[in-house]
Formats: C-alpha cells, sequence, structure tokens
C-alpha cells in the first residue's frame, strides 16, 4: 500500500542526497521477488549507470534515441543488460530500435506493430513488444483505447513476426490514489481478458506498469515490470525537445 510512510520516503527519495545503493536497497524491499525492476535512464550519466550495474541491476530503460545509442555504445563491454525502451516510438526509428533493444514498452498503434513485423520478416531482430493501452482517456498520452484495442488485436495477432508479451501503461497526472489503483487493475483485467480469448500469437505475460509515483498500488495490481527513474537517480532536469 501507498502509505503515509511510503510518500515521506518518496519524497526523501527523490529529492534529497540519499545514496544509489540505499535507493536500490530500499527499492528492492518493496518489490516482490516476480517484478522486474527496470532502471529508467534517461538524463542519468553512464557512469551512474554503470554503478547502478555494479549494485546488480541489468535492465535499464531509455525513451529517446538520440540519447540511447550513444549511451549503449560506451557501455558495450557490459553484454548482460537488457535493455528496455520505453518511449514514445516513431515509424522511421524502428529499424534502428529494433536493433538495439530487447524490448518495446510503448508499441501503441498498428501502424507500428506493422512496422516491427515487416522488418523482422526481413532479418531485422524482433523484441519482445508491450502493447501500450490506455484504460482512461488521456490526451497526453499515446496508446491504444480499450475498444480500438480490442479491434485492432485481430491484426495484430496475424502478425507472424512480432512478439506480443505483454501490456504497458503510464498513468495520467493529477488521478487520486485509489483511481491510480483502479487504473492499474483494469489493465490487469484486460490482460486477463485478452488471455482468455487465447490468440495465436499474442501472449499477455508481462504487466509493465508502474513507476516511481505509482509503483506500490501498480504491484498491487499485478505489475511485473515496473519503470522506475526518480526514485532511483533523484530528480532529472527538464526534458527539453
Ligand atoms: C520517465 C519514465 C519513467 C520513469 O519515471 P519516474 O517518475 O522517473 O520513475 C517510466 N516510464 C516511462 C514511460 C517514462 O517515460
Amino acid at each position: 500500500m501507498a502509505t503515509l510512510r511510503h510518500f515521506r520516503i518518496l519524497r526523501a527519495l527523490v529529492g534529497g542526497k540519499v545514496k544509489l545503493s540505499s535507493r536500490v536497497d530500499r527499492i528492492r524491499t518493496h518489490l516482490p521477488p516476480s517484478v522486474r525492476l527496470i532502471a529508467v535512464t534517461k538524463k542519468v550519466p553512464v557512469a551512474t549507470i554503470r554503478q547502478a550495474y555494479g549494485m546488480g541491476l541489468r535492465e535499464f530503460g531509455e525513451s529517446r534515441v538520440q540519447e540511447a545509442i550513444p549511451k549503449q555504445e560506451e557501455l558495450q563491454d557490459l553484454p548482460d543488460i537488457t535493455w528496455h525502451f520505453i518511449g514514445h516510438l516513431q515509424t522511421n526509428k524502428a529499424k534502428v530500435v529494433a536493433e538495439r533493444f530487447d524490448w518495446i514498452h510503448g508499441v501503441d498503434r498498428l501502424k507500428l506493430a506493422k512496422e516491427l513485423d515487416k522488418l523482422a520478416k526481413k532479418g531485422t531482430p524482433s523484441p519482445k513488444v508491450c502493447l501500450q493501452v490506455k484504460v482512461f482517456p488521456d490526451p497526453d498520452k499515446y496508446g491504444w483505447s480499450v475498444e480500438q484495442l480490442w479491434e485492432d488485436l485481430p491484426a495484430i495477432d496475424a502478425l507472424e513476426n512480432l512478439q506480443v508479451r505483454g501490456l504497458m501503461a503510464i498513468a495520467p497526472w493529477g488521478l487520486s490514489e485509489s483511481e491510480v489503483k483502479e487504473l492499474f487493475d483494469r489493465v490487469k483485467e484486460l490482460g486477463d481478458r485478452i488471455r482468455e480469448h487465447q490468440f495465436d500469437r499474442i501472449r499477455i505475460e508481462q504487466l509493465s506498469m508502474g513507476m516511481s509515483g505509482d509503483y506500490l498500488q501498480a504491484i498491487e495490481a499485478g505489475a511485473t515490470m515496473v519503470r522506475l527513474g526518480r526514485i532511483l537517480f533523484g530528480d532529472r532536469p527538464p526534458l527539453q525537445d
């Protein structure tokens, strides 16, 4: 449960000068062993990623191609990193992301799913993907509405080279704690319903949901992957486009 105590810890971790090793230890105590911790390293320097690696973290998430590639190059001597692309992916960058990432979390439209399938057919690696869903309307976020997803699932299932392995969701800004929990519960239910439908290729094994501010609710709802940035690495400077 996201208690007041947790909120204080969160505030201290996000804003304060707590050592990375203490942050990692604290987070690990909140995570059931079945939940994968993806350390979100956007705006985090390579030296800090190495430090996190030294503490045993192996799964890292980046959201911008142009930032991720030079960092991946510098970290090539660490071969057992699993790289997760968690940002919005433009179709024209699908190839470079498929070549460099093991997972793509934000597959949010049929066109992109088809592009990844087409690339894989021609020999580009085929990362595991999560389908990004918006169970509450949110003009600021990408993703399928539930209705549109059901409409597109048969076409997605027909893509022989696409490896759908889960659902991904981001909670909109400004929801109460209970609304956030409800949103994550609905994603979990949606995953269950898709699984019951027994598509040929689509496998919903992972629920990628939960960030620094809401990962406890996400875990409670059944998240299997949490994507944590600020709570591990502290506040980042604002993103600039
Ligand atoms: C930045 C980001 C995160 C991490 O957010 P924090 O609040 O720093 O934990 C998780 N998921 C996505 C898609 C992100 O862009």
